[in-house]
């Protein structure tokens, strides 16, 4: 599942092809998204308009549109977006295609169907944002705060970090390498941290967010960017998806543990429960 650095990559990668092109047309396949707006909305308030900037807020792909409508994209568990010059690649599950002008195609491929594409008139603020929290390189975000919302509650650290209320666009990989690097055990309670604590995760959320952006994101299943190609952050995970492999730090076995229906790897060594 796409996690902020995925979305953050294939923004970058998008803006430069597309901001500044126009919306020519969209064509729909036969099946639509879970969430999508009807083809008819799609084909009322894009045709015509200038794509004058792409945004990403949390896991969100926004774009903002000249007169004021938005079109915002989530890509879901599988969901894609390529950038291609006509004819468009024979390719299954390409649900949308947007035909911009100069000749390029925005494609929406999305195998299991559980992303969002949804457009919103002038003046109308996409509904999903108001439940996205803040972001996490944003200067709202400091350890003071995180203390305040963590205070009197015995909520596990890996829930709190995957609360896309709280902080926006950390996923389960993100969140298991985070607590691997500041040595915390995922299931501490969070009103057991000091702000020292915070401060850590503040850093090494951060720290490797950024790194993963950098590297391209992580691909451990079946992310690709908007030129298709994998990202390499998937090299450098240490405890991810590496549930009974030696530690890379202390060489114990790295386990597994369950949390709210999703798996949190960790080192029972390096990440002592206090
Ligand atoms: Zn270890």
């Amino acid at each position: 599942m796409p996690e902020l650095p995925e979305v953050e990559v294939i923004r970058r990668g998008l803006a430069p092809l597309l901001v500044g092109r126009r919306f020519l047309g969209v064509t729909a396949g036969d099946k639509r998204l879970r969430q999508q707006s009807p083809l008819a909305q799609l084909r009322r308030w894009l045709p015509g308009r200038v794509i004058s900037k792409l945004r990403r807020r949390g896991k969100y792909l926004l774009f903002e549109l000249s007169g004021g409508v938005t079109l915002l994209i989530h890509l879901g568990m599988t969901g894609r977006l390529m950038a291609a010059p006509p004819p468009s690649p024979a390719l299954a599950h390409v649900h949308l295609q947007f035909n911009l002008e100069g000749g390029l195609n925005l494609l929406y491929q999305d195998v299991r169907r559980f992303g969002q594409v949804l457009v919103y008139p002038p003046g109308v603020e996409p509904a999903p944002l108001a439940a996205v929290g803040v972001e996490p390189f944003s200067r709202k975000l400091t350890p003071e705060w995180l203390l305040t919302q963590a205070k009197g509650r015995s909520r596990p650290l890996k829930n709190f970090l995957l609360d896309a209320r709280l902080v926006a666009g950390i996923g389960n990989i993100y969140a298991c390498e985070i607590l691997f690097a500041t040595g915390l055990h995922p299931a501490t309670p969070v009103s057991r941290l000091t702000l020292a604590d915070w401060d850590r995760v503040l850093a090494a959320t951060r720290r490797i967010l950024k790194h993963a952006i950098a590297k391209g994101g992580t691909t451990v299943s079946d992310y690709l960017n908007s030129r298709g190609e994998t990202g390499l952050f998937q090299l450098e995970l240490m405890v991810y998806g590496r549930a009974g492999e030696p530690c890379l730090r202390c060489g114990e076995p790295i386990n597994r543990l369950v949390q709210a229906g999703r798996s949190s790897f960790f080192c029972p060594h390096c990440q002592k429960l206090n």
